[in-house]
């Protein structure tokens, strides 16, 4: 089954093989060992983060790594400023209202740019001290522009807490310019690793910086930062996702890192666009270049229904995915992240083609 879902993604023989590493338990010193060295990994993805970013890892889903990531707000005196044009900012928005947190939502249609004017009255109010924003929404494939973020950011001097659970190792990451704070990742989507393993790269000075300002036990990511220096965890690791982990940060590295991860998807993304194209099939954001290169939506040719696509397709052995919310039935979407071949994809548009045209 080829996985042209926004994760889990199809894995490489290499990641499957590594998740049959021996037993391990995690207060053992050989775990300490394994934990660091993918520390160590995941800080050199981005030179720009290696310095001063340091990674905490976490055994949850994406979510969870964003949740945790809020750790770094205070529960008291603290405004977030949360801006969302999508699922996973909305998302957002409902952890900070669960932990009892200031914030005010700044929200465009789902298909709409962010309102960078809204963002930029709301920070000169000078009632926010924190911004949040999802750097690649997969809610439908936009690459947010947090260059323009991370400008404001800067010079209102609010830090930036950003989602870049679909991004991270698939697209490019501005650490310093951006005043960012933190960002969210995941084992399983551009790292190409296996669920389970989730991440947050905050500055490290933060934590000295700053108290806790978690609002859940498992959640606090001051907590696992603080044992991690020694290579541990405060809760169960998940050691087999570790090991596959390892795995997929050597083959991300050997393959020319994050850049070249990059131009892979960049390739694939077009050679399924131009395609789709000449079957009719138009993408779902009007403005192509709105796409980052991991993920793009496009619209249901009349007469075909997502389920019959959906279904034809698996068939055939490919999983795309459905739109979300108000957009289910409208639209689908293909991510092409994981180990995916040329020919992978060709034998895929042949099967849109025969249920499109
Ligand atoms: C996938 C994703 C998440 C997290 O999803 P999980 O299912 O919890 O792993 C968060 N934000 C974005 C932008 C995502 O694409």
């Amino acid at each position: 089954m080829k996985l042209l879902n926004p994760g889990p993604v199809t894995l490489t023989k290499g990641v499957r093989q590594a998740l049959l590493g021996e037993d391990l338990c995690h207060r053992e010193p050989e775990f300490a060992e394994l934990s660091k060295r993918i520390i160590s990994g995941l800080a050199g993805v981005y030179k720009e983060a290696n310095a001063s970013y340091i990674p905490v890892l976490l055994t949850s889903s994406g979510t969870g790594a964003v949740e945790a990531m809020f750790s770094l707000v205070p529960r008291e005196g603290a405004n977030t400023l949360v801006v969302s044009n999508g699922v996973y900012g909305e998302r957002a928005a409902a952890m900070l209202a669960a932990q009892g947190k200031a914030h005010l939502v700044i929200a465009s249609a789902w298909t709409e740019p962010i309102d960078f004017a809204a963002v930029e009255k709301a920070l000169a109010s000078g009632t926010f001290d924190h911004v949040f924003a999802v750097h690649h929404e997969t809610t439908t494939g936009r690459l947010n522009d947090i260059d323009k973020i991370g400008v404001l950011c800067t010079q209102y001097r609010a830090p930036l807490l950003l989602d870049a659970v679909s991004s991270f190792a698939g697209e490019r990451i501005r650490f310093a310019e951006w005043n960012l704070l933190a960002c969210a990742a995941t084992a399983n989507k551009c790292l190409h690793g296996v669920p389970g393993i989730a991440m947050v790269l905050a500055q490290e000075r933060a934590f000295a910086e700053r108290k806790s300002g978690a609002a859940s036990v498992y959640l606090d990511l001051f907590r696992y930062q603080k044992e991690q220096r020694s290579g541990f965890s405060p809760f169960t690791q998940s050691v087999q996702v570790l090991y596959g982990l390892e795995q997929a940060l050597i083959e991300l590295s050997a393959q020319g890192g994050w850049e070249a991860r990059h131009r892979r998807y960049r390739e694939l993304t077009m050679r399924v666009r131009s395609s789709l194209a000449k079957f009719g099939i138009t993408t779902f954001l009007e403005d192509a270049a709105s796409y980052g290169a991991i993920l793009s939506s496009y619209r249901l040719p009349t007469g075909l229904s997502y389920d019959r696509l959906h279904d034809e397709l698996k068939r055939e052995g490919f999983i795309i995915y459905a739109g979300q919310g108000p957009f289910t039935g409208q639209m689908f979407r293909i991510a092409v992240m994981g180990e995916l071949t040329d020919a992978d994809i060709d034998r895929m548009l042949s099967v849109i083609e025969r249920l499109a045209t």
